[in-house]
Order: C-alpha cells, then sequence, then structure tokens
C-alpha cells in the first residue's frame, strides 16, 4: 500500500493541469481500494455547494453537472465534520441524498473522506460500492492519508484553474525579512543511484552520447560552482573534476553500456566498484573518498535522468524552491541573480535562514503545503515579512508588492542616516554592535563600516565546500583575511560547530537525534587533530594584528571546557616553541544549553567572556528542534523562559567581572535588543542586515527605561506577551515602524 501511495502521490504531482490530477487520483484510488467508484467533489463556497469533478466509476456525463448543496447528503456531512464517514449502506442513512444523474442510487458500501488544507475543507473523496461494504481499516487509512498528501497539489491546480491564484498565498513562516519578486528554480535532493533498475537496450550509442553529454553539463556546472570560491576552498571541485575526466570512470561507463545496459545503469555499477576500492582502505580519509564519488555519481544521475531538461539556468531574479535547500544549492546561484527563498522544509532557525538573513535575502520556510515539483518557472512574489507566497500573482497583489517595496527602500534610506553614529541609549550608555559572519565567503563581509567588530565567525563553511578538512595553512589564509579586514577592531572566531544541522559530506555523523548528538565542541574534543589544526592556524593568524578572541560552541560540562583550554594552550606553547610570536588570545565559552546557564558562573571564572547563542538555548530550553517546521511555532526566542536564562547568565559573569555578549538571532531583533540592553548585556552580534534597526532603537530609550521593559517581561507569562509589550513601548516612543511586520 505505501508503494502504491507514493506513485500515486507522484504521478499527482506531475500532472499539468486539475482535470488531469484529479483524473488520476479517481482511478488509482478505486483501483487500490477495489472499490466500483471513486469521485472528487471539490467545495465551491462561493455558490455554495460541492461540485463533482472527476469520477471513474459514475457517468461521466455528470462531471461539472452534479452540484450538491453545502449541507445537503452524505458529501456534504462529510464536508461539515470534517471527518470521514464510512457506511456498509448509505441508502439507509438519515442524510442519504439521491442522486439519479450519475447513476449512484444503485450502489450501498459508502466511504466519504474530507481533503482538507489549513483546516479547510476544499472537497470530499468518495469511494461507492454496488454491494454493501463496511471498508477496512487498513483501506479507510490509505485514503485519508492520500487525501491529506493530495490537498496541496488539489489547492494548488484549483487556484491556477479558477485563477484565484491572485489574492492566494501559501503560508509558512518569516524567515528573513524583505520582499522578493522572480522566478522560480526549484532544487532538488540529489537522485538516488541504487534506485535505478536494470534496462537492456537496442541503442548503445544513443546511451554513449546521452553519457557523455551529461559529463559534460556536470563538467560545466562544476565550473561554474567552483569558481565562486577561493583558491583555497575549491578544492572539492577539483578533486570532482579530476574524477569526472578519469578513464576509470569514463571507460568503465562505456564498457557496461556496450555490454547491453543503459547509460544510468551503467553508471550505477561504475560508481559503485569505485566506492567499494575506497571503503575497503585502511586509511579513513582514503575511505571517506567513498562518499565524494558517491556525490559525483549522483550529480551525474541527476543529468543523465534530465537529459532532455536543459542545464539549471538561473534567471535574473531567480526563487529558489526546494523541500530542503543547502548551502551549496543557494551558493550555485550567482548572488546577483538571487531574488529569494522559499522552502517547504527549515524553519526561521535553521542555518540556511541565518544565511539568507546574512545576505538580506528575502525567506519562507516551512511552507508546508509547497507544491515543490510543480513549481519550476513560476513568476513569484516572497514576503519574508510574513512567510508568504504568491505564486502567479495578480497585478493588484504585485502592485501592492511593489508599493510595499518602494516604502521599504525609503525606510532603508531612513535608517541610512543612522550609519557611523554610535551606538548608545539616550543617556550615554554604549552597548557596541558586532557582526556575525562566516558562512557566507566573501572578501569583505557586508557591515564591516558600521560594525565594532566581528562578534561570531562562523568557521564551518570551508569545511562544508572542501571534500576533507582543511590544512593549517588554507585555515591561516581564511582566519588571517577577516582578521585583517577588521583590525584594530576584534574579531570572534569560533571554534568548528560541525553536526546538528551541518554535516560534512566527508565526515558522515549518522544519528537519529543529530542535535543532542554529537556537534561543536564535543566532535571538536574527540578529534584532537582537527581542533589542534584549526587553533594553531587561529592563533598564528592574529600574530602583528592581535584582535583575535576565540569562542567555543556547545560547552555542556566544566570538563569539556577545561580540556578545550588545555589543549589551546598547547597549541600556544606548540608555536611559540616554533619560534612564532602568537600571544593568548581573550578565550569564550558560548551559552547555548541549559547546563551551561545553569552554571554560568563557573564557566565565567575560567574564561574572559561569555557569549550567549540563543538559537541554540532557545531550542535546548523549550525542548523545539530549530529546523522543524511542524513545531516551529512553539519556537520563540522571547519566552519569559529565555529571558530569565538570560538573567542568570548576566548574573553569574558579573559574579567574576566578566563580559556577557550575545550573538543568537536575538540580538539582532529590535524587541530582543531592548530586552538584552535590560538586562545588562555589555554588547550585541547580529548579521549585516539587522545592524540599522537595532541602533535605531538602541539610540531611542534610555537604559533605565529598558530595564523597566525587561523586569515587566519577565513577569509575563508567554513570549506572546512579551512580543505585545515590547511592541507597544516602541509603537509609543514613535519605533513602530521597526517592528511592523512589512519592516
Ligand atoms: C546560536 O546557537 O545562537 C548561535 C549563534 O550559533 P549557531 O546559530 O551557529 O548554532
Ligand atoms: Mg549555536
Amino acid at each position: 500500500m505505501l508503494e502504491s501511495l507514493r506513485r500515486i502521490v507522484q504521478e499527482v504531482n506531475r500532472a499539468l493541469s486539475l482535470d488531469d490530477a484529479l483524473r488520476i487520483i479517481v482511478s488509482r484510488v478505486k483501483e487500490a481500494i477495489g472499490a466500483d467508484v471513486c469521485s472528487v467533489y471539490l467545495t465551491d463556497q462561493s455558490n455554495r455547494e460541492h461540485v463533482l469533478l472527476a469520477t471513474d466509476g459514475l457517468r461521466p456525463e455528470a462531471v461539472g453537472r452534479v452540484r450538491i448543496p453545502l449541507n445537503r447528503g452524505l458529501v456534504g456531512w462529510v464536508a461539515e465534520k470534517a471527518d470521514l464517514v464510512s457506511l456498509s449502506d448509505a441508502s439507509t442513512h438519515s442524510r442519504y441524498l439521491s442522486i439519479t444523474e450519475t447513476g449512484e442510487n444503485r450502489f450501498r458500501g459508502f466511504l466519504g473522506v474530507p481533503i482538507v488544507q489549513n483546516r479547510r475543507v476544499l472537497g470530499v473523496l468518495v469511494l461507492r460500492q454496488r454491494e454493501s461494504r463496511c471498508f477496512g481499516d487498513d483501506e479507510v487509512t490509505f485514503v485519508i492519508t492520500l487525501a491529506a498528501q493530495l490537498a496541496g497539489a488539489i489547492e494548488l491546480g484549483r487556484m491556477h484553474q479558477q485563477d484565484l491564484m491572485p489574492s492566494r498565498f501559501l503560508s509558512g513562516m518569516a524567515a528573513s525579512p524583505g520582499i522578493g519578486f522572480g522566478t522560480t528554480v526549484v532544487v532538488y535532493p540529489p537522485a538516488n543511484l541504487e534506485a535505478v533498475p536494470d534496462k537492456l537496450i537496442e541503442d548503445a550509442e544513443g546511451e554513449v552520447v546521452a553519457f557523455r553529454a551529461a559529463l559534460k553539463d556536470v563538467g560545466a556546472e562544476i565550473d561554474r560552482i567552483g569558481d565562486r570560491f577561493s583558491q583555497e576552498d575549491r578544492a572539492l571541485f577539483d578533486a570532482w573534476r579530476m574524477m569526472l575526466e578519469s578513464d576509470s570512470l569514463v571507460d568503465g561507463a562505456l564498457k557496461r553500456i556496450g555490454d547491453g545496459n543503459w547509460a544510468q545503469a551503467a553508471l550505477r555499477d561504475t560508481i559503485a566498484e569505485h566506492t567499494s576500492v575506497f571503503d575497503q582502505m585502511e586509511d579513513p580519509y582514503l575511505r571517506e573518498r567513498a562518499s565524494d564519488v558517491r556525490d559525483l555519481g549522483r550529480w551525474i544521475l541527476t543529468r543523465l535522468q534530465n537529459q532532455h531538461a536543459p542545464a539549471l539556468k538561473y534567471p535574473p531574479q531567480t526563487i529558489l524552491v526546494g523541500d530542503e535547500i543547502s548551502v551549496m544549492q543557494l551558493s550555485a546561484v550567482p548572488s546577483e541573480s538571487l531574488a529569494g527563498i522559499v522552502s517547504s522544509g527549515g524553519s526561521a532557525s535553521s542555518h540556511i535562514a541565518i544565511l539568507a538573513r546574512g545576505m538580506g535575502l528575502p525567506a519562507a520556510m516551512g511552507v508546508s503545503d509547497l507544491p515543490v515539483s510543480r513549481m519550476n518557472g513560476l513568476e513569484t512574489i516572497v514576503d519574508g515579512y510574513r512567510g508568504r507566497v504568491y505564486i502567479d500573482p495578480s497585478a493588484s497583489i504585485r502592485n501592492e508588492y511593489e508599493r510595499l517595496a518602494d516604502e521599504e527602500q525609503a525606510f532603508a534610506a531612513e535608517l541610512d542616516a543612522l550609519r557611523g553614529l554610535p551606538s548608545e541609549t539616550t543617556d550615554g550608555y554604549s552597548l557596541p554592535l558586532y557582526l556575525n559572519t562566516g558562512l557566507v565567503s566573501e572578501q569583505r563581509p557586508a557591515g564591516s563600516d558600521e560594525a565594532a567588530g566581528v562578534g561570531l565567525y562562523r568557521t564551518e563553511l570551508p569545511f562544508l565546500v572542501r571534500d576533507r578538512f582543511p590544512g593549517e595553512g588554507a585555515q591561516y589564509n581564511n582566519y588571517r583575511r577577516i582578521l585583517e579586514v577588521f583590525a584594530p577592531r576584534t574579531v570572534t572566531i569560533r571554534t568548528l560547530d560541525i553536526g546538528g544541522d551541518k554535516p560534512l559530506s566527508y565526515f558522515p555523523i549518522e544519528e537519529s537525534n543529530p542535535f543532542l548528538g554529537w556537534r561543536g565542541i564535543r566532535v571538536a574534543l574527540d578529534h584532537p587533530q582537527i581542533f589542534m589544526t584549526q587553533v594553531r592556524a587561529m592563533l598564528s593568524a592574529s600574530v602583528g594584528l592581535d584582535n583575535l578572541q576565540l569562542l567555543l560552541p556547545m560547552i555542556t560540562t566544566l570538563g569539556e571546557l577545561d580540556e578545550a583550554q588545555r589543549m589551546i594552550s598547547r597549541a600556544l606553547e606548540e608555536l611559540l616553541d616554533e619560534g612564532h610570536a602568537v600571544s593568548m588570545p581573550p578565550i569564550g565559552a558560548m551559552i547555548e544549553v541549559p547546563a551551561a546557564v545553569y552554571q554560568a558562573e563557573s564557566f565565567a571564572g575560567r574564561v574572559d567572556f561569555l557569549s550567549v547563542g540563543t538559537n541554540d538555548l532557545t531550542q535546548y530550553l523549550l525542548a523545539v528542534d530549530r529546523n522543524n517546521p511542524r513545531v516551529a511555532a512553539l519556537y520563540d526566542d522571547l519566552h519569559p523562559a529565555v529571558l530569565l536564562a538570560l538573567t542568570t547568565v548576566v548574573a553569574g559573569a558579573r559574579a567574576h567581572g566578566k563580559e556577557v555578549s550575545v550573538c543568537g538571532e536575538l540580538a539582532g531583533d529590535p524587541l530582543g535588543a531592548v530586552l538584552l540592553l535590560g538586562a545588562g548585556v555589555h554588547s550585541l552580534s547580529m548579521s549585516a542586515a539587522s545592524l540599522l534597526r537595532v541602533k535605531g532603537v538602541i539610540r531611542s530609550l534610555s537604559r533605565g527605561r529598558a530595564r523597566e521593559l525587561l523586569n515587566d517581561a519577565l513577569r509575563c507569562e508567554t513570549g506572546a506577551a512579551v512580543r505585545k509589550l515590547l511592541t507597544g513601548a516602541l509603537e509609543d516612543i514613535g519605533l513602530g515602524g521597526l517592528v511592523r511586520p512589512g519592516r
């Protein structure tokens, strides 16, 4: 049943029109359940009726003609209850409505299942049996599951058909502010090599041509994407290029085609042969190369499977759409062509959302009803303030959004007036604003001039785009560049924080619960060579500049902190012994897990500063996966529990006279910034796009007022109440514009 469910959903998603989709649904469901009839009625609210739009088993001429008033008959009853109705003999039921046009009055068995989208009933799927029949549990759950999975596609098809698109939108989470106008480009996860079947061929020549064309396309794509990275960071792309041209890969596949198998299976076997060689190697590094070969194989397969589809082309205003969008897929789009991101998975606190905010790119994530497979090449508007997506918008919606975008520009110009002014309160208290950077490979990050320095440099990117751990020299170059750009201002570089939602292709971590698993400092301490190499590169990069601060992620125990510090001291001694003029930088611990909150005072006694990562702290305090759209509404960094944790951290640091910075997304939220100011935090670190907004707030109120607001917030019982309190307070001082959605 599962397989047939999957096939029906795939087929429907590929349908070209609503009529097609409904035809597929009724014939496949009828067949799968072994019923005599399957029909779909869609609800037309404006005419207050359910219209028969497809049937397999009833008279075809009834389609479009049979209209059941909204609250009449069994169909009306299913829709009214938004629940299934299963009857072994429908004709005996009080709600039964005899309809002669369809020939349905001859049938007895009845199963009606509502098609529900966002709590709204779109229509009813009905199965009928000539004889009396009790549909079994398996059959009922099959139809329910299918109806739930198809609701999105039906909704979209109907909007297209009725030209209702203009006023409708799909809802997700506001992940990165701004309004993006553009054309959608859909990206998929890599193709599945293992699922390719054997297929005997007659036209070997044609398969060879197809295979060579796929290699050529992939080669061109590798070059284009690789060119966007610096020489040091493009190692993975160079390695792929070499594999692509290697005789063993090309000849192996050609020989298998010559033996009579089609190109896709020839590729499958050739890649399997190569990976098994690597898999058997003793050296763990070489063993890990197998995953690079597999990645390349999937890439070629994708091109083979889309042989007649052109290579991905990015229109000038590209809106990237996918179920999950990876950092690599985002990096593949030329930055000048990017207009927005829309994904059905993820949430506002996923790393891809953080990346989007850093790039000033509007994004809506967790758009659960997104019909991804049918979205290529559609004119779309992304409203990153509200998390809305308008597909094929009407002229009036477009005009409205163009007006908003103009307002946005005017607002940005207003904010521009704050450039160069100090970030201090009306009573002269200075709260320096730092920059979060690192996930984007940039020579000179946006916001470089405005920020007091870098409060969080995430070092993961060079690790993500390579085919192996970067060596000390390559890392040195990266760190040196960022330290030089900002010198003499301080740059806080965080040691590697992989795991969670940032896996490395060459260092697979398979876990069912990755955010509670092997991530951040845990990986580093288990692999001292990785940690030591990174720390040595950081210490050396700061020689002569002395503006480095070193930050340790995901610390949970004092033991981890002690061990990491011991290793940093060892790296320093090694470098001194080797004759380098290195010095010990200030070291900070990130407070990201509840255990660290409660031990903040002990942590503060051991390090030079604390930096609160509110993104992870919120996820761990509230037990809400920051990547899971289903629970995203529960993720709230203004939750009073998070605020209380912050005050605990500040008190712990104060006991040792240490400073506390906040580098999670809360710091870049104007509402959050007010509370952090009130809590006595010493600095805030945020993405470039937030710097001026936050400065606008800081410059508009006194520290005393911020303290009062924090105390009021701590007395609130919910995050919503805190948000309301803060929004009201900012509106009172004329800053409502900073927090209105649409800003
Ligand atoms: C955080 O968790 O708040 C943080 C700054 O780290 P990251 O978002 O990279 O996990
Ligand atoms: Mg974190």
